[in-house]
Order: structure tokens, then C-alpha cells, then sequence
């Protein structure tokens, strides 16, 4: 049986009057982070509904059905959005991580993602990002337009490709990973990951064991570089599971829709930019 402790927190940070950042702890079973976007209300709004219905619509352990639940939580938001013109144009990032059970009869863990927050996992001393960035430097970047060092410190690297409650439909990238017993998995908003360097982060997740010490000394180190956006931190350990590490490193992909990022070649035409988180 796979059990895990968490730790989380966020915080408005120095520069914002709000927090437009949400995150999820649903103990066992689901943990998200949601990074909100859009004028007055609009991004708290944004990341709160969209968490609040992805903890109430996951009906059951399965990636599919954690897909389903983000595509239900994206027509939430939409919705929401068209019939609110204070809330017009909000969107919101979205990361999860669930407990399922996959095909095998095995316990699981999916993971979903839009837009430019972040998942890590650290294991034996290693940080690894595991999301993609659906952002418009990351296009760059894959491109070969500019290198990973300018990305970071980009004038443009709060415009993202893909958002939540931004399109009717919303193109989600979902896959599986073992539960290792011994991993530790970060979530978290952008308002980290742009004053922290990874390094960092690794050394303090390596160096504090407890999960709510751990996040409560990433928020602060994003404050201390500069806290400029609100900070948001999830850490998740596995406790026990039935993975091994080898069995991790093989990634499945299930559930995804077609990639119609901008990365690829388009098969219709698509928005160059859907979201500014301002
Ligand atoms: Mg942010």
C-alpha cells in the first residue's frame, strides 16, 4: 500500500497585493498546485475553482480519470469566465499529483500538467525537473532560438502557451509514474522556481526531512530572492509504495491528447499566446 506525507504552503510574497496562486491537499490521494492569471479577481478566482472542482469531480484512481477531472475543472473555469465580465480572460496553471491504480492492479502515480508550473522529483541526492514548461521561453528554447540560461532570465518568461479555463478544450499532459518509496516530489508555482535556483532546491530538500519545514524554507528563500510573485510549494513524500527505481525511470504516457503544442507541427491552427500572467 502506498502512503506519503506532505507539506505545503503559499504565500503572497513581497511585491503582489494578492495571492492568486491555490493548492491542493487532499491527504493520500491528490496534491495540486494552481497558479492563477487575469485582472481584479480574476486569478484567484481562476486557481481556486479550478482546484475546488478537480478535488470534487476525481471519481476514481486512474489517470484517465484525472484527466477528466482537469478537463471538467478547464470547463469550470471557462464557463465561469464568459458569464462574470469582471472574471473575463482569467486562467490558471494547474499541476497534479495522484494516487491510481493502473491497469496491472498496481498503485500508481499520475500526474497531470498545464501551463508553467512545475513538478520535481528528487531522489539520492538528484533533482529532475518532470514537467514541461508550456511556456512561450520553453518554445524558444526547443526551438534552439535561445539558450536555457537567457530563458531564465527572460523579459517574456511569464507569457505561457496553454492555460486552463482560457478555450473550451484544453490539451493536458498526463503520465505514470512508480511510487517509489523514498522519492520526493515538489509542486509548485513559478513564484519559486524564479528566485530559487535548482541547486538550491535540491540542497534543501536533501538537507530538511521534514516535508512543512522543507516548504516553509523554500517560501522563505523565494522572499529572500526577491519574492516578485506569489510562492507556492507542495512537497510529497513517498513514505511506502510498490515501485522501484528502475520500474520509474519508464515513463508512460496514457490519456494525452494529440500534441498540438508549439513544438511540433501544427495540425490547426493555434493561439502563439493564450495567457499573460501579468
Ligand atoms: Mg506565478
Amino acid at each position: 500500500m502506498t502512503t506519503f506525507r506532505a507539506g505545503a504552503l503559499t504565500d503572497t510574497g513581497r511585491s503582489r497585493a494578492v495571492n492568486q496562486d491555490s493548492l491542493l491537499v487532499v491527504d493520500g490521494r491528490l496534491y495540486a498546485v494552481a497558479d492563477g492569471m487575469g485582472g481584479h479577481r480574476g486569478g484567484e478566482v481562476a486557481s481556486a475553482l479550478a482546484l475546488e472542482s478537480l478535488a470534487g469531480t476525481l471519481a476514481e484512481p486512474s489517470t484517465r480519470a484525472l484527466v477528466a477531472s482537469v478537463t471538467t475543472a478547464n470547463a469550470a473555469v471557462y464557463t465561469r469566465s464568459a458569464q462574470d465580465p469582471e472574471l473575463r480572460g482569467m486562467g490558471t496553471t494547474l499541476i497534479a499529483l495522484a494516487l491510481i491504480v493502473g491497469d496491472d492492479g498496481q498503485e500508481r502515480l499520475a500526474m497531470a500538467n498545464v501551463g508553467d508550473s512545475r513538478a520535481y522529483r528528487y531522489r539520492g541526492g538528484a533533482l529532475e525537473q518532470i514537467t514541461e514548461d508550456h511556456s512561450l521561453v520553453e518554445s524558444l528554447v526547443r526551438q534552439g532560438r535561445i539558450t536555457a540560461e537567457e530563458a531564465a532570465n527572460h523579459p517574456q518568461r511569464n507569457i505561457i502557451t496553454r492555460a486552463l479555463g482560457v478555450d473550451p478544450q484544453v490539451e493536458v499532459d498526463s503520465w505514470e509514474l512508480a511510487a517509489v518509496p523514498g522519492d520526493r516530489f515538489l509542486l509548485c508555482s513559478d513564484g519559486l522556481f524564479n528566485e530559487v535556483e535548482p541547486d538550491v532546491i535540491a540542497a534543501i530538500l536533501g538537507r530538511i526531512d521534514d516535508p512543512d519545514a522543507a516548504v516553509a524554507e523554500l517560501v522563505r528563500l523565494a522572499n529572500e530572492g526577491g519574492g516578485r510573485d506569489n510562492i507556492t510549494c507542495v512537497v510529497v513524500d513517498v513514505l511506502d509504495g510498490p515501485g522501484s527505481a528502475e520500474q520509474a525511470d519508464a515513463r508512460v504516457d496514457v490519456a494525452s491528447e494529440p500534441d498540438l503544442g508549439a513544438y511540433g507541427p501544427a495540425t490547426q491552427p493555434q493561439p502563439a499566446v493564450s495567457v499573460f500572467d501579468e
